[in-house]
């Protein structure tokens, strides 16, 4: 907690701009592919050659309800693209397409740990701009970005702390990819965030004046920014300085905010319904079809699997942060009677393997989920105990061949009665004092009995014989 947090209140809203994985753009049948040579996938539509006409693509409305229906929105079956005009060169057009007053989504949200709403007041459609290449004195032009499309989600100022900001968009990045609607990359640029933020005393309902810092790229630059800026706004209001309206930038290399310019109203765009383009009608048809192409949300997968499965909190968040790794999951536990194990050798030795977040979200390990079943089923009959069974796996994540192959014949080979009655005795005889507490009643003291066995036997020896065993010899 901050040290300023028991007598001001930080109060933040963010619009987050998401580039939409269509194949194509927004208004044309250009490439949206990152990277290529610039200049490259333009052609007169997107660079807003006189007598050009610009078309919708369809693909563009079901994405960006699917996000909308995904954040708990109201659908709106009239939305309707304006033109928003601003005369700046990454813009050839010297207008951006976009949705001003009548907007696709409005009213959903997304809630937090905490169990906090952050409230989503609208979802527009938009096209991108094109790319500034600063170059010592010069500046060079990239429009491929130009018409690529991209939703807008705009929240309530209803985010109290950085970290709750940070918890925000890693909720709508997840869920954004879930449905496979964008990539939702920071470090590429096709998730980038404004926030708008003011301070205010503590109790107080009134909300302050705001600034706006533009274009987050990364979630840690975004929390120090939002940081630095909470207190420059309380030094100035305890110095009775006013706090101006304006648009700023957060400097990576200073640590500082720094002023780009004042903040532009609605007036300064000059908004206007779009002429060359017919409003975008939906019927409630339309829109249960594209409902039913919802997959399973990261909110109802982590019940799922808290709730039924059992999976911890902490181990639930790292299985259901990608989808890949989610349904990996699902194929290796599918059958098991304690699908825990499955999350645990995922989480354990396979995601040791797999250290870089980019890595896990393609989530291709060397085993296949329906192999590491295959595994642990092995051990849930007791075929193959669990020592062996840990080194199998990394055999089979060293080469992508099936357990089989490794499984030599003394693994599979029970230990034999005698071996085992004779480990168990062993045990009691090493551990004197956790024997001595069992027969006064600390049940737990079985435990280290048990674990000295396996010790023995290096894994091999059955726990449920053991077990039995051993309790044979303390009676
Ligand atoms: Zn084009």
């Amino acid at each position: 907690m901050e040290n300023w947090a028991c007598e001001y209140e930080m109060v933040a809203g963010l619009e987050t701009h998401a580039e939409l994985s269509t194949a194509t753009k927004i208004f044309c049948g250009c490439s949206t592919a990152f990277g290529g040579a610039p200049n490259t996938h333009c052609c007169p539509v997107c660079m807003g050659m006189p007598g050009s006409l610009p078309k919708l693509n369809q693909k563009v409305v079901e994405f960006a309800v699917l996000a909308g229906l995904a954040t708990h929105c109201r659908i709106n079956l009239y939305s309707r693209m304006d033109r928003k005009n601003y005369c700046y060169p990454d813009l050839p057009k010297a207008y951006q397409i976009t949705q001003f007053e009548h907007p696709i989504c409005e009213n959903g949200w997304i809630r937090l740990q905490n169990g906090r709403k952050i409230r989503i007041r609208r979802i527009h459609i938009e096209e991108d701009a094109g790319k500034l290449l600063h170059e010592g004195e010069s500046i060079r032009i990239d429009y491929n970005r130009c018409g690529v499309p991209l939703i807008e989600i705009v929240t309530e100022p209803d985010i109290r702390s950085p970290e709750e900001a940070r918890e925000y968009v890693e909720e709508l990045q997840k869920i954004l990819r879930y449905l496979g609607v964008s990539d939702g990359r920071m470090q590429e640029g096709s998730l980038r965030c404004d926030v708008n933020l003011s301070v205010r005393r503590q109790g107080e309902t009134d909300f302050g004046e705001r600034t706006e810092i533009k274009n987050m790229n990364s979630l840690s630059n975004m929390v120090k920014a939002m940081e630095y800026e909470t207190r420059r706004q309380i030094s100035l209001l305890e110095k009775d300085t006013p706090i101006l309206r304006e648009t700023l930038r957060y400097n990576v290399e200073k640590g500082k905010t720094e002023s780009m310019r004042g903040k532009e109203g609605a007036d300064d765009y000059r908004y206007f319904p779009e002429p060359d383009l017919p409003p975008v009608i939906l019927t409630e048809k339309d829109i249960a079809s594209i409902r039913q192409a919802l997959p399973e949300l990261p909110e109802e997968k982590y019940q799922r699997y808290t709730e039924k499965y059992h999976i911890p909190p902490s181990d639930t968040r790292l299985l259901i942060k990608y989808r890949s790794v989610a349904e990996y999951f699902e194929k290796a536990a599918h059958g098991l009677q304690n699908v825990k194990t499955a999350a645990n050798w995922i989480l354990g030795p396979i995601f040791a393997r797999i250290p870089t977040e980019a890595e896990k979200e393609r989530f291709a390990p060397a085993v296949s989920p329906i192999q590491l079943r295959e595994l642990l089923q092995l051990l849930e009959s007791g075929k193959i105990p669990l020592q062996p069974a840990k080194q199998i796996l990394e055999k089979m994540l060293d080469t992508g061949e099936s357990c089989g192959r490794f499984i030599t014949k003394e693994q599979l080979s029970p230990l034999s009665e005698d071996v085992l009655r004779e480990a168990c005795q062993d045990a009691i005889r090493q551990l004197p004092q956790a024997a001595e507490d069992y027969k006064n009643g600390k049940t737990k003291a079985l435990k280290a009995l048990l674990g000295m066995v396996m010790r023995s036997t290096k894994g091999r020896a059955p726990a449920k014989d053991a077990e039995k065993y051993l309790m044979q010899y303390l009676e």
